[in-house]
């Protein structure tokens, strides 16, 4: 079976297990886990921040930034098809009691900067005022669109116009920075917080991580004490995470085999492969995505629905070349079956 529904279903190699079974440890909620703050240091270095902090998810990551941010009622500026609006169980309003404003950022999930004045509410007798502006690269639901460090500056401009925060979703930053040619920090400068993914793209089993000023990281810390994230022996976690660090080069690798996916996806008659500018591949369906899928899955092919006629395909480090044609095979079969049937 050709794995292809996400980046998060590789399996830790060697190395991690090793890692992983000879860190030292120690209690992370008193700060003593050596480990954990080996990796909490080298990421603040990697994104340019002065501290950052291990939390088991993206979701609590992105929740505990949001709730770290915000005030109860606030507004949070995000976009339409954002991953923090759209896929974390309206956390927005459980965990921070704030109202999302949402931004449509049309078919590459880009806010401008025009966007971020227009949707700005200043806190009055009446408004409830803007607490956050969110922005999200690669931009997942848009199909891993990698968005430039001029574009994430520019709104984040805009939104410190208002003296409003920003808070960068970089579950898969470091795509982001591989397919632009910066360093991750390039894009962190911007903004006021970041939370990236280690258990993505970079193969680290769980453990995702929030970054920022110290003063901020302080007070995200007690956010995610809140939410029950403060961890104890966390180094047999972080340790498998610091061996990811040195993955992040080879999604060069993701990206041009995503690429090779989408090609040749695209040749099958009754799909349409988007470009893919990463590590995901958006392919528009004729028959519904779910019974592409079931066909797919029979012949060792597996993606995932996104929308009615929208399938999403994630090239990954456990997927080689000989998967890629693999899978276009798979596909081929897949789609000819359909055909057969029909006739
Ligand atoms: C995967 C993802 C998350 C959440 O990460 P989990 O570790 O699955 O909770 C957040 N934002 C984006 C853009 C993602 O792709």
């Amino acid at each position: 079976m050709i794995d292809l529904r996400s980046d998060t279903v590789t399996r830790p190699d060697e190395q991690m297990r090793e890692a992983a079974r000879d860190a030292p440890v120690g209690d992370d909620v008193y700060h003593e886990d050596p480990t954990v703050n080996e990796l909490q240091n080298r990421v603040a270095e990697l994104l340019g921040t002065e501290a950052a902090l291990l939390v088991p998810t993206g979701t609590m990551g992105n929740q505990v930034a949001v709730r770290t941010h915000t005030e109860r009622g606030q507004e949070v500026l995000c976009e339409r098809e954002s991953h923090v609006y759209r896929w974390e169980l309206a956390g927005l309003v459980q965990h921070s009691e704030v109202q999302p404003r949402t931004l449509d950022g049309g078919a590459r999930g880009v806010i401008t900067p025009e966007q971020v004045h227009e949707g700005h509410v200043e806190r009055s007798g009446h408004r409830p005022g803007t607490g956050l502006l969110t922005l999200e690269n690669t931009h997942n639901a848009r199909g891993g669109v990698a968005m430039s460090v001029d574009t994430i500056a520019a709104a984040a401009a805009a939104a410190h116009e208002h003296d409003v925060p920003v808070h960068l979703d970089g579950a898969r930053l470091f795509n982001a920075a591989v397919a632009r040619d910066r360093d991750a920090a390039a894009f962190v400068e911007h903004v006021d917080s970041v939370m990236c993914c280690l258990s993505k793209g970079l193969g680290a089993p769980v453990g995702s991580m929030v970054a920022g000023s110290a003063a901020y990281i302080e007070r995200a810390r007690r956010t995610r004490k809140l939410m029950g994230g403060g961890m104890r022996q966390a180094g047999i976690l972080a340790a498998p995470a610091l061996e990811a660090l040195s993955n992040r080069d080879r999604l060069a690798e993701d990206h041009r085999r995503a690429e090779r996916l989408a090609t040749g996806l695209d040749r099958i008659p009754g799909l349409d492969a988007h470009d893919p500018e990463t590590n995901l591949v958006l392919v528009e369906t004729d028959r519904p995505a779910e019974a592409v899928l079931e066909d797919c899955e029979a012949e060792g092919l597996l993606a995932v629905p996104f929308d009615d006629h929208l399938v999403r395909l994630c090239t990954h480090l456990d997927v080689t070349d000989d998967d890629i044609d693999e899978a276009i095979t798979a596909a081929e079969r897949a789609v000819g079956t359909a055909a057969g049937r029909h006739r």
